[in-house]
């Protein structure tokens, strides 16, 4: 039996003797299927194809890390080290032998939190390797290809899993989109991960939200509304999104909020623009 990962989003199912059928996240309207159409690998046909996990430190006790060459919709995870066990907040596909004795050398893994749905990827995999715990907004349940008992499932506006991190339920992208706030990130000044729940634009003292990326629908000023009203109580200085380089490094929550004002005000244009 494999566990198989389709190649468009990245995310792993159950171990079944042949590929499923279907991927219900890319047949979402918010993701899409490959142009070659549904397509599946698994992590030793990876491992084969050459690809290999890159590291990159964003600031003390922060740490990238992404697949090369790119992988499905090009996830990042990041390792935040606290004095109270580390956290893997999103996650990737791809993990090897090396991934693991690198980390282990960290500090190991004993949270895995994850934005939203096209970061699950291969999240049951990484907790068995690390012994770790995985924690998800409920909201978001339906859309778990690879069940586990190391899923726990919370339903409040904010979650804490050490003194240093709390999860903060915002919706948005998806009913149970969340991010996560490290107090003592940015030298104490405070730092947001958001995963692209809140995603980080082209020009970076701006970000922007949205239903769907790929298909380019945006949300409601409703949704925007109630992401603004729970990262309004949050001090952070500093924003990190997926990529390596997406990141607001100071005034990121003036940066949010200008890019909410904005956003809102270009749904209710009534001009040509
Ligand atoms: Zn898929
Ligand atoms: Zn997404």
């Amino acid at each position: 039996m494999n566990a198989w990962i389709c190649t468009t989003c990245g995310t792993q199912f159950s171990p079944s003797d042949s590929a499923p059928e279907r991927c219900p996240i890319c047949e979402d309207e918010r993701q899409y299927i490959g142009r070659g159409g549904q397509k599946w690998t698994t992590l030793e046909l990876m491992k084969a194809d050459g690809y290999k996990n890159s590291y990159y430190e964003h600031e003390p006790n922060l740490i990238g890390i992404e697949t090369v060459p790119e992988f499905a919709i090009g996830q990042n995870a990041k390792l935040i080290r606290t004095s109270e066990g580390n956290v893997l907040w999103d996650c990737i596909s791809y993990i090897d032998d090396v991934t693991v004795d690198l980390i282990r050398g960290l500090g190991g893994i004993k949270f895995i939190s994850i934005s939203h749905p096209h970061f699950y990827s291969s999240m049951v995999e990484w907790a068995e390797r690390f012994d770790a715990r995985i924690y998800l907004h409920a909201r978001d349940k339906q859309w778990v290809m690879r069940p586990s008992d190391r899923i726990e499932f919370w339903d409040r506006p904010q979650f804490s899993l050490t003194s240093e991190v709390t999860l903060v339920h915002v919706g948005g992208h998806f009913a149970g989109s969340t991010v996560l706030h490290w107090k003592t990130g940015a030298d104490g000044r405070g730092v947001l991960l958001t995963g692209d729940t809140v995603s980080v634009s082209a020009d970076p003292r701006w970000v922007s939200f949205m239903y769907s990326f790929p298909n380019r629908i945006p949300l409601s000023e409703r949704a925007i509304d109630r992401i603004i009203s729970r990262l309004e109580p949050l001090s952070f200085d500093r924003l990190y999104g997926t990529q390596f380089d997406s990141v607001v490094e100071s005034d990121a929550k003036g940066a949010v909020m200008r890019s909410a004002d904005r956003y809102i005000r270009a749904l209710n244009r009534q001009d040509d623009r």
